[in-house]
């Protein structure tokens, strides 16, 4: 009976960590109550699902996916997006409109200019010519009633990155499930997804402080399933001639949102977590009643350092003292 417990995920055991590099990112996975062959099975499995996803969705590199093929399309094709592309793309748009357009999933030629997702990163930013030439029109992006999608501009290109890294990590907790874990964290670079507990506890939750590296502002204390998706100006920058300018753009301007430094939203998806941590840097402090309106407990720390949190973020906040 006792050996019985002891294999399979049940019963007492070590937490077991297992570290990748993927998304351009440092992807750490935690399992707990479970002997350790059968949790690193199950995080080889989770980590080949999140490199599958990171593949299908990215707009950088060689290889080609649907994405990109969609953003070769001539302007004005209708064409039929691989079911979980559209999906994932009608999560977009839904933020996109429920955040007035902060968030918006056709910004992939704006995001290539600036080019913080390339090698080497960019010193200085483009000219403002070639920033207003990249923005594209709002409703760029047809949906037709049939269901295919249209671009109706050249520079109308999509771009998943504000959303994808939320939707590798809702994958590959699927991936652990599917596999008989029970309780654990997937950490991709401090965005994280959790299931269950910590030994029957909470699991204890670190919020970055976006300034002070190495420090956190607070800790939260959740069960499963919970995603933790923070957006900083601190990930992807460069200083030029004194001022900072980062890889979050407001789409209105073409320029990089400058309402925030770091912003955090809590939500059971990762996906929409990522989505809205993206929307709400781009909105600042003034965003946080629209997520209280929503249910996501969020925080924002402001261009001054300050913290603002909604009601629903204040129930679950632990400040560092
Ligand atoms: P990170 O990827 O560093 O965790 P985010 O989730 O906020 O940060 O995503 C930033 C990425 O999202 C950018 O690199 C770019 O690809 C894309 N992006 C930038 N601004 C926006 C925006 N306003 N709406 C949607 N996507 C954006
Ligand atoms: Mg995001």
């Amino acid at each position: 009976m006792l050996l019985l417990l002891l294999a399979g995920c049940s019963g007492q055991h070590e937490d077991v960590h297992e570290t990748r590099f993927m998304m351009g990112t440092l992807v750490e996975f935690t399992v707990s109550d479970c002997d350790k062959q059968e949790a690193q099975k199950a995080i080889a499995r989770a980590s080949r699902a999140m490199a599958r996803i990171e593949q299908r969705f990215t707009i950088y590199g060689d290889g080609d996916n649907a994405v990109k093929r969609f953003n070769r399309t001539p302007v004005g094709t209708a064409v039929t997006l691989p079911k979980d592309v559209a999906q994932l793309l009608m999560l977009a748009r839904k933020v996109q409109r429920a955040s007035d357009g902060a968030f918006d999933p056709a910004l992939g030629a704006l995001n290539r200019l600036w080019g913080f997702s390339r090698e080497p990163a960019p010193t200085r930013p483009p000219a403002k010519a070639q920033i207003r030439a990249a923005k594209h029109a709002p409703g760029c992006l047809i949906h037709t009633r049939k269901g295919q999608w249209l671009r109706r501009s050249d520079n109308c290109q999509l771009d998943f990155g504000g959303i994808a890294k939320g939707y590798a990590l809702d994958r590959g907790i699927a991936a652990l499930k599917r596999a008989g874990i029970r309780n654990a964290i997937i950490n991709a670079g401090g965005d994280m997804r959790i299931i269950g507990s910590h030994h029957g506890k909470p699991w204890r939750i670190g919020i970055r402080h976006p300034r002070k590296s190495g420090q956190v502002l607070g800790y939260l204390a959740l069960n499963g399933p919970m995603s933790i998706v923070t957006s900083g100006d601190y990930e992807r920058f460069f200083i030029y001639q004194g001022r900072r300018y980062h890889h979050i753009l407001d789409p209105a301007s073409g320029m990089p949102a400058h309402k925030a430094q770091s912003a955090t939203v809590l939500h059971p998806s990762a996906s929409v977590a990522d989505a809205w941590s993206t929307a709400l840097f781009v909105l600042g402090p003034k965003g946080l009643a629209r997520l209280q309106q929503l249910r996501m407990p969020a925080l924002v720390v402001d261009t001054q350092g300050a913290l603002h949190m909604n009601a629903a973020m204040r129930a679950l906040f632990h400040p560092m003292r």
